[in-house]
């Protein structure tokens, strides 16, 4: 089998038509492998994608950026006093209040942009094609709805906040992925370190691909 048709289902046409019981199989098991993608690649607590998945779409994320010259910004969080939250009000409601926080992604992004759950009580959202300007304005969304939401458990209202750090990969950074994710860890820490529930971001990536220095522009005029 070549490439091209390797993530491409063979359409098998059986004379019985649908009284086909190998086809009939064949669908299920198709279906049941689909099945089986979806929970690798999932997060069972929250929904989002897990671990796993982020590895692999930021690395395709990467290559494209190298590929194109657009850059991929990374958003990562972390709630705040998490450890607090769980002795106060309980495991049970700590469970509630990460999915509350993927709710919270999933209804504030834009389609393209890719939440996942990181590992505890931190999550990462890759935003492909997206300059870090743009990127640190959406942290900063995440942020206040997540601050202005209220979370309801048990007729209790509670609040959770969270910090962000925001980083970006041009096709002239020469990090590799490990990096990358250092790189967005270390404005996270900040953050935390800033007094937790803000967003804090670099300030030096290099030049993006769309910017012209004046000796290019003085080149060509
Ligand atoms: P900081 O603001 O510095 O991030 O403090 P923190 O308390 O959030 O950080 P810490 O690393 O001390 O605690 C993280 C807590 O998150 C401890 C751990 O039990 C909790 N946690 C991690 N995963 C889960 C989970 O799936 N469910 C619940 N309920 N708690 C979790
Ligand atoms: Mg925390
Ligand atoms: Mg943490």
């Amino acid at each position: 089998m070549n490439d091209s048709t390797a993530d491409t289902p063979v359409s098998l046409h059986c004379p019985r038509g649908n009284d086909c019981p190998i086809s009939a199989e064949l669908s299920q098991l198709r279906d049941r492998v689909t099945e089986l993608e979806q929970h690798a690649q999932t997060d069972p607590l929250t929904g989002l994608y897990n671990k796993r998945y982020f590895d692999s779409v930021l690395h395709r994320e990467l290559e494209r950026t190298q590929r194109t010259g657009m850059p991929t910004t990374l958003i990562m969080l972390d709630v705040d006093h998490f450890k607090r939250f769980n002795d106060t009000h309980g495991h049970v409601a700590g469970d509630h209040a990460l999915k509350h926080l993927a709710r919270t992604l999933r209804s504030n992004l834009r389609n393209l942009d890719i939440a996942c759950r990181f590992g505890g009580e931190e999550f990462v959202v890759v935003l492909p094609s997206t300059p870090l300007l743009v990127a640190i304005q959406v942290a900063e969304r995440l942020r206040q709805q997540l601050t202005n939401s209220t979370l309801v458990i048990d007729a209790s209202a509670m609040k959770l906040t969270a910090s962000f750090g925001v980083d970006t990969y041009t096709h002239e950074h020469r990090d590799n992925l490990l990096d990358f994710v250092e790189r967005v860890d270390k404005q996270l820490y900040l953050a935390k370190s800033a007094g937790r529930n803000c967003v804090k971001h670099a300030t030096n990536a290099p030049r993006s691909a769309h910017e012209v220095t004046p000796e290019e522009r003085d080149a060509l005029f």
